[in-house]
């Protein structure tokens, strides 16, 4: 065995720790092992075996920071895992995500491992030698307290102690429960130093639990069974609850046989395992009432393949498809990539309605049927349950929906599922990017323009990017789905890197719906006043409840009003925490920050100059709801955003309630825009859904195409053709012009002239750093020192702007400035981001206040 092992530890340090294996221990490359760190205990994943005495020194610390001889190197304390829970190539792509994001490698594999229920830290205390001091001094002289109650504090005391002295360490909630006192006395007892308190892992005690049978040891059998009277039944009757009558009978056989199984088995075996034997339930129980058996609970051992089950059953897909040629043709494609073991990545462009779903689930089944195993990613709004439902017709036991209404327990449990090969279909949002699947062959990343596969904190990595470098890693396929792609990946396929794959009509050649666009400004000089619906929208409505068809109006921006300005001083009524205004909420009669979830009560005076002349300003989906109430008082209006929206549940059911009719008018931000297919919505009504345009912020453009052509695409998806009514401030920019004409392709070419000449992706890559501080001087001289220090480096080849204010100047407390990074070079770019992080370190300025964004989706 070798002697020291690297730990990648989930700290905000760019580095792995080298701890001493002490003899017999036997941690194995990819398992946790538990270490101390600083004054805690920490699980970790080991990197390397190896035999060199000393501390690993990154690139990002200088040596010079390191004294690595004066660095005493600790035992691990325990090895928790016989088998790697990261095999090789996932932890090949942990690392590689590190290196590509910048991101400390332990955050990466803690992000990795939806194991966070069995990783949870919790505090144990232990006796110190002063404790054990005064213990012992107590235990000579008596209480030497003054007063009765500092007596009774010090008896109390004392017990503690005593519970101690007799253990290692004893996990806060026990040492409670055994002493009965309270969380403030232990705080107490620490500041004196009689105890020492330890965050420990608690891997041991959540770990999956199971039920194991264990075959007493012949003389207690003896002596419990068969019994020769009721005296002997009493002597082992702490044994349980065996009644006298049953005892003296002989064995039946199937009791015979689960007697005879574990006998051969060494005496003991999972519960689970014997139910395969064909013996009713009821004889282990009769088992242990008699004595001869006993269950205890183990932690279940993650690679005893003892209690895998099969639950291998084919079932044949109840989707009938009725594949178009385009849809045939995508499917052979991607099944002949598959077949060739060997990476290829495809965009699949199918316009809305094309039926790109269809598509997935039958390369998926393909998947499975010949053994293998597939990954579905999900944008977050995109798994609802009645995909869940559709996975789960298709597929049966055999798929795992990772979805965020799990809890971290039930997360964990659907991970060693995948892990034992139990579920080979996984579909999830994010993070089921990292499923530990066997024999994987196709990954499909479906909406892959989506924002939500961009994890906003550490580690920022964007789950789209990281499907194409697994997929490279294990020679599988990925395909990327879209009716509107990224121009990254649109770029990628133009330039042969992907193969592109395109769905140019909707099933059953429906037309796209007809797309109408009314200018505003122009609304505002004939009407007089600013409109929230124009005339021809309210006309087209109308049109539409009368012929008992239906609507969908989108308006991306939640609550009742964005603004609440005063008359008197002209100042808007900002969040505490950010520099953002906050939201007058009606129904719950409330203000709300949108970014940091700060809630207020609504104002009566304005907060700067206490004038009673506060107004609210602009139109959230809560009011539009309102407005379209007062205007069609006998339409049934649903309204689908955050507000309304708790959970997947309440999602699924507005749309139902659309679907089956029981609704008019559905109302809401770009919630109701993603992939829904109902059949009855003949109308869209588009309001203010170009805001985004006025954002400081290089990829408005596309959103704003993107949103617009989603919201057009839920028009006329049924046997009756679709209109848009599109209104806009910008009626001439291209990215409206281009949704309404639904031309991708003009689009395409024409953003990335733009994208060339502001030199951003797809030809330069990007990163955003932000520095941050409580403190608003610290943000500033921090960004200072790394601005000057960025003008003094050589960096051939990249752009480096700022520092400058970010957008939002503060959010959640924190002030922010920031950089942006350009540079056609990749590898130039990353190495600049790493000597930056190294002056960072070097400067003492803490590695959680300066965040690198690698291929930034949000400059805000
Ligand atoms: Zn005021
Ligand atoms: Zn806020």
């Amino acid at each position: 065995m070798p002697l020291f092992c690297d730990v990648a530890l989930a700290v905000p340090l760019d580095m792995v720790f080298t701890y001493a294996i002490p003899p017999g221990m036997e941690p194995v490359v990819g398992g946790r092992v538990l270490v101390p760190f600083r004054q805690q205990r920490l699980s970790g994943i080991v990197v390397e075996l190896h035999d060199r005495p000393r501390q690993v020194v990154t690139s990002q610390i200088k040596a010079s920071q390191i004294n690595a001889s004066q660095i005493k190197i600790k035992n691990v304390i325990e090895a928790l895992d016989l088998s790697p829970v990261l095999d090789e190539r996932l932890l090949k792509l942990g690392k590689w995500i590190a290196d590509y994001y910048l991101a400390p490698v332990g955050e990466v594999f803690r992000t990795m491992l939806p194991l966070s229920a069995e990783f949870k830290r919790s505090v144990a205390y232990r006796i110190t030698d002063q404790g054990r001091m005064a213990l012992h001094l107590a235990g000579m002289s008596g209480s030497p307290a003054r007063s009765k109650r500092t007596a009774d504090e010090q008896l109390v005391e004392f017990r503690v102690l005593d519970h101690l002295a007799e253990r290692e360490s004893v996990r806060e909630e026990r040492l409670r429960g055994a002493t009965r006192v309270g969380r403030a006395l232990l705080s107490g007892m620490a500041r004196k130093k009689w105890i020492a308190r330890e965050d420990v892992s608690a891997a041991r005690d959540a770990a999956r639990v199971v039920k194991v049978a264990v075959l007493l040891a012949a003389e207690e059998r003896a002596e419990a069974s068969p019994p020769l009277d009721p005296s002997t039944s009493l002597r082992s009757g702490s044994r349980g609850t065996r009644p006298h009558t049953s005892t003296a009978k002989k064995l039946n056989q199937n009791q015979l046989t689960l007697v005879e199984t574990l006998a051969a088995a060494g005496g003991r075996l999972p519960v689970e395992a014997l139910r395969g034997l064909d013996v009713p339930r009821t004889s282990l129980g009769t088992l242990v009432r008699r004595g001869l058996i006993e269950l205890v609970d183990e932690a279940q051992d993650f690679t005893d393949s003892g209690v895998k089950l099969s639950k291998l059953k084919p079932r044949q897909s109840p989707l009938e498809f009725e594949f178009s040629a385009a849809q045939k043709d995508a499917l052979t494609k991607i099944g002949e990539a598959v077949a060739s073991r060997k990476f290829a990545g495809l965009l699949l462009h199918g316009i809305t309605g094309s039926g790109k779903t269809a598509v997935y689930l039958a390369c998926m089944r393909q998947v499975l049927d010949a053994g293998r195993s597939s990954i579905l990613l999900v944008p977050e709004i995109g798994l609802t349950p009645a995909v869940a439902a559709d996975l789960h017709q298709v597929f049966g036991d055999e798929v795992a929906i990772l979805h965020s209404g799990l809890s971290a327990a039930e997360r964990a449990e659907q991970w060693h599922r995948i892990r034992r090969g139990e579920a080979r279909v996984v579909a999830g949002t994010r993070s089921a990017v990292f499923a530990p699947v066997g024999d994987l062959a196709l990954i499909i990343v479906d909406e892959e323009q989506d924002s939500s596969y961009k994890q906003e904190e550490t580690p920022r990595y964007h789950a789209r990017d990281v499907a194409v470098m697994r997929a490279k890693m294990a020679g599988a396929v990925v395909v990327l789905g879209s009716a509107t792609p990224s121009l990254e990946s649109y770029y990628n396929a133009k330039k042969n890197k992907y193969a592109l794959v395109e769905l140019p009509d909707r099933v059953e050649m429906r037309p796209l719906p007809e797309v109408e666009i009314v200018d505003m400004r122009q609304e505002f000089q004939e009407t007089g006043q600013e409109q929230v619906i124009s005339r021809k929208l309210a006309e087209e409505i109308r049109e539409r409840l009368a012929r008992k068809e239906q609507v969908m109006v989108l308006l991306n921006r939640r609550g009742y009003s964005p603004v609440v300005l005063c008359r008197t001083c002209g100042k808007a009524l900002q969040c505490k925490n950010c520099a953002v205004s906050m939201t007058h909420h009606k129904r719950e009669r409330k203000m709300e920050c949108h970014y940091c979830g700060h809630v207020e009560r609504i104002p009566e005076k304005c907060a700067h100059c206490g004038s009673e002349y506060v107004y609210f300003v602009g139109t959230g989906s809560e009011k539009l709801e309102e407005l379209l109430h007062g205007m069609f008082p006998q339409a049934r209006i649903g309204r689908l955003d955050r507000d309304t929206v708790r959970g997947r549940e309440d999602f699924e059911h507005a749309l139902n309630a659309l679907n089956e009719g029981a609704l008019d008018m559905l109302v809401g931000t770009q919630m109701i825009a993603k992939g829904h297919d109902i059949h009855g919505v003949t109308l869209v009504g588009v309001i203010g859904a170009d805001m985004a345009l006025e954002l400081p912020d290089f990829r408005a453009a596309e959103r704003t195409f993107q949103l617009l052509t989603q919201v057009a695409g839920r028009a006329g998806r049924g046997q009756t053709p679709g209109k848009v009514v599109l209104q806009t401030y910008f009626q001439d920019h291209y990215a409206v012009q281009f949704a309404a004409r639904h031309d991708f392709a003009g689009f395409y070419e024409k953003e990335l002239q733009f994208r060339a000449w502001m030199h951003y992706p797809p030809y330069s890559a990007i990163a955003n750093v932000l520095i941050r501080s409580e403190k608003l001087d610290e943000a500033l001289t921090w960004s200072g020192e790394l601005g000057r220090w960025f003008e003094k480096t050589r960096h051939e080849g990249i752009r480096v702007l700022g520092p400058a204010a970010a957008p939002i100047t503060r959010l959640k407390r924190d002030y922010r400035y920031h950089f942006i990074l350009k540079s056609p070079s990749r590898e130039k770019m990353n190495a600049l981001l790493r000597a930056m992080l190294a002056e960072a370190a070097a400067r003492k300025i803490p590695r959680t206040q300066v965040i690198v964004d690698v291929d930034a989706v949000w400059l805000m």
